[in-house]
């Protein structure tokens, strides 16, 4: 079996040198284990972090040990009461061909409702965290009009939608390229820019009018953040779920330098971690297998195939690759 080893700690954007591609034995089943044969792995923003030693809401990666991270696949052989040979599974154990865990943490997934890959990203994770995002933490209400950064990815697109699908007013969204902002119209937002063509400031300023913008669900941090606390209303609500254009610079990170704003304007500023929402996890997923259904909300996906090339989709998310769910598919 082969798996891949953070092999250094990168300093800034990573490179394909900090990676290292291993083969390993298959380990022998204890009792209550399953052997998975990986299908599907998840590549995510939050990853970077965990390749810095430093403490975070989870632990860094080891040294010359194998990354991990969401992924599904079928169960080869099982002694556990939880799963038999052929369920398709969801756990914990990615970035290899093989994983041998507990029963009890892996989960059995539905692949009549959507394939396989759908669990990483719009019905897994990726999905609650929108929909926690907008509608826990930012407290989203009918007739909001909402502004979305990272708008073309896996979560940034969900959140545009669900907005439209509980009754935003207007939807915003930024992304990095024409392409991605022509995807955006297509799933219905009201308008969309790309972040490169002039100052966010600016195009949020135009896109959001006079009618301004109740709720900024950022994930992007730095100007992004800076352009939205000018131009959100009174009582505006930010929900804080990444900053990702800081996560791999090494300069000092900008912005935003208007904070004093949230006082007159009485805004909240609240950051969250989506497993701290796993209570939603049911609400959720029936909510998101009706709009799935009725087409209101749709999900994209970017596939790249191999575990040797799950690095370089790695580093490719960061850079913008992605359009939707970034999904690293195994043989
Ligand atoms: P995405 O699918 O959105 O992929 C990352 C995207 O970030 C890229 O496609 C790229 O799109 C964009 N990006 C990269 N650099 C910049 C930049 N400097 N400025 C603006 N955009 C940039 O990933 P996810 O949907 O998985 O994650 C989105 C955000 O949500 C991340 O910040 C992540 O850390 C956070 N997150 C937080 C969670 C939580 O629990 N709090 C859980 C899951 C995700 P483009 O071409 O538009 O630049």
């Amino acid at each position: 079996s082969r798996e891949i080893h953070l092999a250094s700690r990168p300093d800034g954007w990573p490179v394909d040198g900090n990676f290292r591609l291993t083969e390993v034995p298959v380990p022998e089943l204890q009792d209550g284990q399953v052997l998975v044969r990986n299908t599907a792995m998840s590549v995510d923003p939050y990853m970077r972090g965990r390749m810095n030693d430093v403490k975070s809401y989870v632990p860094p990666f080891q040294l010359d040990q194998p990354l991990d991270g969401g992924a599904v696949g079928e169960v080869i052989e099982s002694r556990s009461d939880a799963h038999k040979p052929g369920d398709t599974v969801l756990h914990g154990l990615g970035w290899r061909d093989y994983a041998v865990l507990d029963g009890a943490r892996a989960r059995t997934i539905d692949t009549a409702l959507a394939p396989a890959s759908a669990y990483l990203g719009a019905l897994g994770l990726t999905g609650l965290t929108a929909y926690a995002g907008l509608t826990k933490v930012a407290e989203f209400k009918e007739g909001d009009a909402v502004f979305v950064s990272g708008a073309a990815g896996a979560v940034g697109s969900l959140v545009g939608q669900i907005a439209k699908a509980l009754g935003a007013s207007r939807v915003i969204g930024s992304a990095g390229s024409a392409k991605k902002v022509e995807r955006l119209r297509e799933l219905g937002f009201d308008a969309a820019f790309n972040y490169h063509d002039a100052p966010v400031k600016d195009q949020l300023q135009e896109a959001a009018g006079e009618q301004g913008i109740d709720v900024y669900f950022d994930n992007v941090g730095g100007d992004h953040l800076e352009a939205a606390i000018s131009e959100l209303n009174k009582y505006g609500r930010i929900a804080m779920c990444g900053a990702i254009s800081q996560y791999n610079t090494t300069d000092k990170p900008t912005g935003p330098r208007n904070l004093a704003l949230a006082i007159g304007k009485e805004l909240t500023l609240r950051g969250f971690i989506a497993s701290s929402y796993n209570q939603y996890a049911d609400e959720f997923a029936a909510l998101m297998a009706g709009w799935l259904r009725d087409g209101q909300v749709s999900y994209d996906e970017t596939f790249v195939d191999g575990l040797e090339n799950a690095p370089q989709a790695f580093i490719d998310l960061m850079k913008g690759a992605n359009k939707g769910k970034m999904v690293v598919r195994l043989a």
